[in-house]
């Protein structure tokens, strides 16, 4: 269980930083969301965040800064440290991932009900 470096990916997905071109890490965690593992690249120069299209496009969706009470991470505790990617549809719920950029680790939220 954790969050693994998965190393340099190979799969046609962006392989730089968009924002200051350090070569992107790829991050895989099993912390056991419906026990299916995530997937996002991480920036260790900047600290940027994205995550793989859903749809299989070979694009990284860019996380967003978070604020108010969803800013702070459940699991360490540190303040205004999680980023949340865009919303998705998954089970009829719209929901968000959010991971710390203190400890790594992530967790999905659901924000509400998906229109059907
Ligand atoms: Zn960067
Ligand atoms: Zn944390």
């Amino acid at each position: 269980m954790g969050v693994e470096d998965a190393g340099r990916a190979g799969d046609g997905l962006p392989s730089a930083c968009p924002r200051c071109g350090e070569a992107l890490v790829q991050k895989i965690s099993d912390y056991g969301w419906r026990r299916k593992p995530n997937e996002w690249r991480r920036c260790p120069g900047c600290g940027w965040l994205g995550r793989p299209d859903l749809g299989g496009r070979p694009i990284l969706h860019p996380f967003r800064r978070l604020t108010g009470e969803f800013a702070d991470c459940v699991f360490c505790g540190w303040e205004d440290s999680n980023l949340a990617s865009e919303s998705f549809v998954d089970n009829g719920w719209l929901c968000e991932w959010i991971v710390c950029q203190a400890c790594g680790r992530e967790n999905v939220r659901r924000i509400e009900r998906a229109p059907e």
